[in-house]
């Protein structure tokens, strides 16, 4: 006979433990369901190897993720809403554009069409399933839906331009620049391919935090930051003015999908101190000084001479001031001298509302409500 007057031998809440001390449950939430299990209450939730259900969104635990997943369904945009007939006329005219200029938008446009793939994949394949929150898993959702409108933008380019599409989307195989940094994030999503892999040993723990620097703060918080100074400069001087406005919109995506990956990575930090020592900082680091340093070659391949306004030089020094940043919202030590921000005009493009009348082109206000912070 079943004793009902004592709690379930499952150790549900102990207020006192870490959640995470505690054997994890099914991280999928697609096990057998645990058909007497205990109502969820907040503290058993938890960023990783959690044991509360994650089929449950409520309670709450994580305001900052919930109101992220509403911004991002505020901003909701389609490419196909932005005229290109600017662009079409000038990517056709003779003297529009110069070799130079030619260069740089197809090889941005080539890192952008696969990358948005890559980071894609790497969310829905990678990320989501060792997540083991609700409402962060509730953001993952939205945001996969938000790449798959970028890689539509790509597609949506390709077509309007009449571009080579198979030129286009194999750039991060055929150019070594763009290959360099595919490849150099590949290598921490596929540590976690392996189907047994499985988060709640220090190693695998730190082997998740990894990929999601790689992909959240390098990939699309370093790298992605320089591909939009590349085309919202254009954008400045009224060149492809389509495409600087479609890159305005995903700029405010990104910049949504870089500051969850940085609340992610330090809500981890804090509920698993453990993880975050001297050396795995050191890292960290190292992966920042890495990442600026496969964007400054790219660069220089890209822009060779330079143009007007934007040069490999500038390039380089922007990554410098930018992965500085992220090391300061990750709590690192910088890793570059201090810069300047060579491209101040940034932070304005990232406010649409702002910059209404920037591009003279037909802007929509598809912003409807809730404050966003941009860092
Ligand atoms: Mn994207
Ligand atoms: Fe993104």
């Amino acid at each position: 006979m079943l004793d009902w007057s004592e709690p379930k031998a499952t150790p549900a809440l102990h207020p006192g433990l870490p959640a995470t001390a505690l054997p994890a449950a099914d991280a999928t939430g697609l096990g057998v369901i645990d058909r007497g299990g205990q109502r969820v209450s907040v503290d058993d939730k938890a960023m990783i190897n959690a044991r509360a259900d994650v089929n449950q969104l409520l309670p709450l635990k994580y305001r900052w993720a919930w109101e992220k997943y509403l911004s991002g369904c505020n901003n909701h945009w389609m490419p196909t809403e932005v005229s290109m007939q600017a662009d079409i006329a000038l990517w056709k005219s003779k003297d529009g554009l110069t070799e130079d200029e030619r260069r740089a938008i197809k090889r941005n446009l080539g890192f952008f069409a696969a990358s948005e793939s890559l980071v894609a994949n790497n969310i829905v394949l990678a990320i989501y399933r060792h997540l083991t929150n609700p409402e962060c898993r509730q953001y993952l959702l939205r945001q996969a839906f938000e790449e798959a409108v970028h890689t539509h933008t790509f597609q949506y380019i390709v077509e309007s331009l009449g571009l080579d599409e198979g030129e286009l989307f194999n750039m991060y195989r055929e150019v070594p620049s763009i290959t360099d940094k595919a490849a150099w994030a590949l290598k921490h999503t596929q540590s976690l391919d392996d189907p047994d892999f499985k988060t709640g040993t220090p190693a695998a723990d730190q082997a998740f935090l990894r990929d999601l620097v790689a992909f959240y703060v390098v990939f699309e918080g370093m790298w992605f930051y320089t591909g939009f100074a590349q085309i919202l400069s254009l954008g400045r001087r009224n060149k492809m003015v389509g495409i600087a406005e479609q890159y305005q919109y995903i700029l405010r995506d990104e910049s949504i999908h870089l500051n969850f990956g940085i609340d992610v990575i330090n809500q981890i930090k804090a509920e698993n101190p453990h993880l975050w020592t001297k050396a795995f900082q050191d890292e960290i680091r190292q992966m920042l000084r890495d990442g600026a340093e496969i964007e400054a070659a790219y660069g220089r391949d890209t822009m060779p001479r330079g143009f007007l306004g934007l040069n490999a030089g500038l390039c380089e020094q922007y990554m410098h001031f930018i992965a500085n940043r992220r090391c300061a919202q990750l709590g690192l030590a910088p890793v570059f001298a201090e810069t300047d921000n060579p491209f101040p005009w940034m932070s304005e493009a990232m406010d649409l509302k702002k910059e209404k009348n920037f591009f003279e082109t037909r802007v929509i206000e598809y912003q409807n409500g809730g404050a966003l912070s941009w860092e």
